[in-house]
């Protein structure tokens, strides 16, 4: 489909209806199209397709999430320099929109904290959109208690310290300067012990090189309970349709095979279904 016939109000409250009778939506991918435009509108991957059918036929696994309430963060942060511009990251929102689709579907009750993605809604999840990491953190302290967390957002680390009520303008000073100051830490904040803390906190790590002795610093220093490590210098995994995982928890690692990121969510609701257990039980 061309990017304004899918973004076209019709065909979003068409697919609306859809999604609120349940059916499910694979797709459209971002990217060039054979009409010259580029943006949402490709046809989804055959292997992404046949992934997706797969999963939604696939019959649930014991430790049903029935009863539970998880928090999912997905997406890119996009932090204002002025009314039109942002900084922004290539974080596609893929692995976390079908981890939160993995977690409805084992009857979780999810809370997805979307970054701005082209990506449709999972059937049966509750979407709060937000645009910079302020945002996802007060939407995510909004949304406690959960009884997990799986923080998959690319979130920025930084922001500008001014955001200018005006565009601003070429001038004879030259390009401005930016100056940045540091986002807070969703995922450590959700991890630090206290009260409300979810009983299981899952952070990623998207690394480009010493994959596991990042991803081990990366959960002593976040104190969250696992980590699932990326190498994101393998080609095409951000923005693409698979992952290789190498999963950090209770001292010992797990190297997952390279799987679709569909896989990834059923692999890792089934881990996490098998900790929470069944809430009725
Ligand atoms: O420190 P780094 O960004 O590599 O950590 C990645 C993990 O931390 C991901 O789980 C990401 O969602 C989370 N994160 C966060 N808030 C930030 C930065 C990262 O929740 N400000």
């Amino acid at each position: 489909m061309n990017v304004r016939m899918w973004l076209h109000p019709a065909t979003q409250r068409n697919l609306k209806t859809l999604v609120g009778d349940g059916v499910a939506i694979v797709g459209p991918d971002i990217g060039a199209m054979a009409c010259g435009e580029t943006g949402p509108g490709r046809m989804a991957e055959p292997d992404a397709i046949f992934d997706a059918i797969v999963a939604a036929l696939a019959p649930p696994v014991s430790g049903s999430l029935k009863g539970r309430h998880i928090l999912v963060t997905a997406g890119p942060t996009a932090e204002a320099l002025d009314p039109v511009r942002v900084l922004t990251n290539r974080s596609s929102g893929k692995q976390g929109y079908a981890i939160a689709a993995a977690l409805a579907r084992l009857g979780a009750k999810v809370t997805l904290v979307s970054g701005p993605t082209a990506l449709a809604t999972p059937e049966g999840v509750t979407r709060v959109n937000v645009e910079t990491a302020l945002e996802m953190g007060a939407a995510c302290r909004a949304s406690l208690p959960a009884d997990a967390a799986v923080c998959v957002a690319a979130v920025s680390d930084w922001r500008p310290d001014q955001v200018f009520g005006i565009k601003m303008k070429k001038g004879p000073g030259g390009p401005p300067s930016l100056t940045l100051v540091e986002n807070p830490d969703i995922l450590a904040d959700l991890s630090a012990s206290g009260p409300g803390r979810p009983h299981l906190v899952v952070g990623f790590a998207a690394e480009t090189d010493n994959l596991e002795a990042n991803a081990r610093a990366k959960l002593a220093r976040k104190g969250c309970d696992w980590i699932l490590g990326n190498d994101v210098s393998a080609e095409a995994v951000m923005g693409g349709d698979e992952n290789e995982i190498l999963l950090v928890r209770d001292g010992g690692v797990e190297r997952w095979e390279r799987m679709s990121k569909i896989d990834v969510a059923a692999r890792l609701a089934r881990e996490i279904a098998k900790v929470l257990g069944d809430a009725a039980a």
